[in-house]
């Protein structure tokens, strides 16, 4: 309120001054307060100009905090070598062989600092068959810098010494109007780095902007390009995408662009089934919710929801072959998994934990003797519990079983075993289980 209060006071007078190719905006019109800025990035930019450098907050930060949003982390830029920046700094080290960015340290904080890049003019840049540029690691000044990013807004550096706000290509404009603008010609830029292609989907709904038209024009005719890209990266921008806190409206955005082809191909078979389509957005509902709420999310658990419906038919269909249903399911985590594998590299590391979520969901059927407590005991049962409700959720496993989870859990020894389930066919005679007696008191003293 003040500062829109401030804002509109001052912005009479103030106006905005032309420097070389830069429009600088003044405090006066843009209103963002050097206060609005961490700690250790301040103590950066104070830092290397004190030193005789130049230095400014760049990229996501200067957007968010344009649109009224709490950034994420912020950057510096500046015209000193890395081994510049980390003589200023002793907490400091320098990072990445290619493009090489030094990290400084405040306590908890990183703050990443990169020095002015330029773009490699056309005919000495190189690039894969396709044009995808294989380097752009040379440096340059701060206006090559900004024309080498991807969009307007996350083109503005702003000094906090003097609150002032440099803008090569409109980004100020196109931020107050909501509008993420590619830099450039956006065909060739695609064509430079096609990941941009997901950028502009994932910033637009994670910020809620508009995609300008010419930078949304290409995309439907230059998705093929993804192909190129190698894997790790790909999977990295998929899963900036789901953990954005705006993951709904991503996947929105990209069916209407048709760009979820061929990235998470089975998510095109899963959003065709009328019960899967309904499980994966409750799943992606429940992680843009919980990431709102600050709590944690985990990329496997969002995983095993984004397959579990592969998981289930081929698991059903190993069934009607004659297998038991636990081999049956070993079986349809190995096939769904090598096959998601081959298109979209998700990471070894999560397949434990999403077999895990998957086997534990047959387990939750079987409610009689000793099983119940044995599953309740599994380090990650409150992980296979949020699926099961995920499931309930959907209409897969009707609501009752939830219901039931959710109450044993928590009761007395007396309600839990009343509430266990005589034992059924399927189930191994098993006594039931006495009701758990409180350790016997020591008189031993503590160690
Ligand atoms: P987020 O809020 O997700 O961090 P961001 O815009 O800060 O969004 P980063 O990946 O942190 O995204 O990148 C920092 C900055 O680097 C961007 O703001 C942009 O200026 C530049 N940048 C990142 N990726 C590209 C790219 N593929 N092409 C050109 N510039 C890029
Ligand atoms: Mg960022």
């Amino acid at each position: 309120m003040i500062k829109k209060f401030l804002k509109r006071v001052f912005s009479k007078s103030a106006k905005v001054k032309s420097v070389g190719n830069a429009q600088v905006i003044p405090f006066e019109l843009h209103g963002v307060p050097r206060e609005q800025i961490s700690f250790g990035a301040k103590k950066v930019t104070d830092g290397l100009q004190a030193a005789g450098y130049q230095a400014y907050i760049v990229g996501g930060a200067v957007r968010d905090l344009l649109l009224d949003r709490i950034p994420k982390d912020f950057d510096v830029a500046t015209d000193a070598t890395p081994e510049e920046v980390k003589r200023v700094f002793r907490r400091s080290r320098i990072i990445g062989r290619r493009f090489r960015l030094v990290h400084v340290m405040f306590g908890e904080e990183v703050v990443e600092v990169s020095t002015f890049r330029s773009m490699i003019e056309a005919e000495d840049a190189e690039t894969d068959e396709h044009g995808r540029l294989l380097r752009d690691n040379q440096f340059g000044d701060m206006e090559q810098d900004a024309a080498r990013r991807d969009f307007t807004a996350n083109a503005l550096f702003y000094d906090p010494t003097t609150q002032e706000i440099h803008d090569y290509h409109r980004g100020y404009d196109d931020t107050r109007n909501h509008l993420l603008r590619m830099i450039g010609d956006p065909a060739t830029r695609y064509r430079e780095d096609p990941v941009r292609m997901l950028r502009a989907v994932r910033l637009s709904a994670k910020l809620g902007i508009k995609l300008d038209a010419a930078t949304a024009a290409p995309i439907g005719k230059m998705k093929d390009l993804l192909d190129n890209v190698p894997e790790a990266r790909l999977l990295d921008e998929v899963l900036k995408m789901l953990l954005s806190g705006h993951s709904v409206e991503c996947i929105q955005h990209l069916r209407k662009m048709h760009l979820h082809h061929g990235l998470l191909p089975l998510l095109d078979v899963i959003l065709e089934q009328p019960v899967g389509e309904k499980f994966v957005m409750l799943a992606l509902r429940n992680t843009d919710e919980r990431l709102s709420q600050e709590k944690p999310v985990s990329p496997a658990f969002l995983f095993a929801a984004l397959l579990w419906h592969e998981v289930l038919a081929a698991w059903l269909q190993y069934q009607k072959q004659g297998e038991r249903p636990i081999p049956a399911m070993h079986t349809a985590m190995d096939d769904v998994l090598a096959k998601q594998k081959k298109q979209l590299a998700i990471p070894h590391r999560h397949d434990a934990v999403m077999k895990e979520i998957w086997l534990m969901q047959i387990r939750f059927d079987q409610r009689s003797a000793q099983r119940p407590f044995r599953l309740l005991e599994q380090p990650r049962f409150r992980a296979g519990f949020d699926f099961l409700l995920l499931r309930c959720a959907s209409g897969e496993v009707d609501q009752e079983l939830g219901l039931w989870w959710d109450e044993f859990q928590d009761a007395s020894a007396e309600r839990r075993d009343e509430m266990l389930q005589p034992e059924g066919a399927g189930d191994k005679k098993r006594r039931r289980r006495k009701p758990r007696k409180k350790p016997a008191a020591t008189n031993e003293p503590a160690a």
